[in-house]
């Protein structure tokens, strides 16, 4: 493994000042399960890496009737290891439950998984599905994007040079809504998704229509997906197979994957659909038991 210099500081201005003064040569850490192995395997040569571990801003975990901040450091056990985000962010914490295994889990962040912008990360279609936002902080201040539009091409995002993530944000869950993330893998064992969908919706009260709904569609294409239509196309609907049905077809509709050893184009397709519709159906039973 390529030495590099290694850096931890305690402040988020001193951790941009570091990255923004590396001209490209630095890299953040987070939990570092994938850094260290892209570094070991030489596809990626920092001269230094950065760990964010220790800066208060990325390690905020905050619930309140605003939503949820979610700092870019924090680890997947933490954010399923909390009773309340499990109710109401289901689908995050869906997917921070099988990403790795337990000790992948303890180390590796949600701001990680997404900033390493892979086609089937499986935080990220659960993220857009929450309508998560990213906070980004760099040189020349902050701004916000949304995680649907985050990701621009496989390990590739909207990322400047300096800039890191801090924070991710997720509106109050609404009354009467639920949401859930599944994937598809060739085995039980830990495995990169072949298909993964994120799905949340809100119900009116008598929990028989739908008042709006986003899915989230993962390894289906070069960046995750938001299939806007999908969830648009729900909205003032029956809660009813038929209904359903057409939102799977609308986000099967937007899948442009590959071939590969873990799955053809038709049968990713495919279960695209079926993971739709299994998404919908959970986050469905979730908002009618979590009024
Ligand atoms: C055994 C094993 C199993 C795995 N299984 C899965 C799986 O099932 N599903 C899945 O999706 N992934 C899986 N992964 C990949 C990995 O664990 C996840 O992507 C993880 O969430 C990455 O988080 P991290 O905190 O470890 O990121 P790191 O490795 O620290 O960072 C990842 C990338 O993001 C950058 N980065 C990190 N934080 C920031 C920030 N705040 N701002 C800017 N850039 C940043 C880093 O420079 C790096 O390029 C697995 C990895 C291993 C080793």
């Amino acid at each position: 493994m390529r030495n590099f210099e290694y850096e931890a500081p305690v402040t988020l201005e001193s951790a941009i000042q570091q990255i923004a003064a590396g001209n490209g040569s630095v890299r953040a850490l987070a939990g570092g399960t994938d850094l260290i192995d892209h570094i070991r395997t030489g596809r990626l040569k920092p001269d230094l890496v950065v760990d964010l571990k220790k800066i208060p801003e990325l390690n905020v975990l905050e619930l309140s009737a605003d939503g949820l901040r979610l700092g870019a450091s924090v680890s997947c056990a933490r954010i399923y290891g909390d009773e309340e985000i499990c109710r109401d962010y289901s689908a995050l914490t869906d997917s921070c439950n099988i990403i790795g295994g337990i000790q992948v889990q303890n180390r590796a962040s949600v701001g990680g998984n997404l900033c390493n912008s892979g086609p089937a990360a499986d935080s990220i279609p659960a993220l857009i599905a929450l309508n998560a936002i990213c906070v980004i902080s760099g040189p020349n201040g902050t701004r916000k994007v949304a995680v649907a539009d985050f990701c621009t091409a496989p390990s590739k995002n909207v990322l400047e040079s300096g800039e890191i993530l801090t924070e991710l944000v997720m509106p109050a869950r609404p009354a009467n809504s639920g949401s859930h993330y599944l994937r598809f893998i060739p085995r039980n064992e830990m495995d990169i998704a072949v298909v993964g969908v994120g799905a949340s919706v809100t119900l009116d009260e008598s929990g028989e229509k739908f008042l709006s709904a986003r899915i989230g569609v993962g390894a289906v294409a070069p960046t995750p997906l938001f299939a806007e239509k999908a969830g648009e196309l729900l909205a003032g609907l029956p809660v009813n197979e038929e209904s359903i049905n057409k939102a799977a077809e609308a986000a099967q509709a937007i899948a442009t994957p590959i071939d590969d050893m873990r799955g053809t184009i038709e049968f990713r397709k495919h279960v695209t659909g079926v993971l739709t519709k299994r998404a919908l159906q959970v986050s469905i039973e979730r908002a009618r038991q979590q009024k």
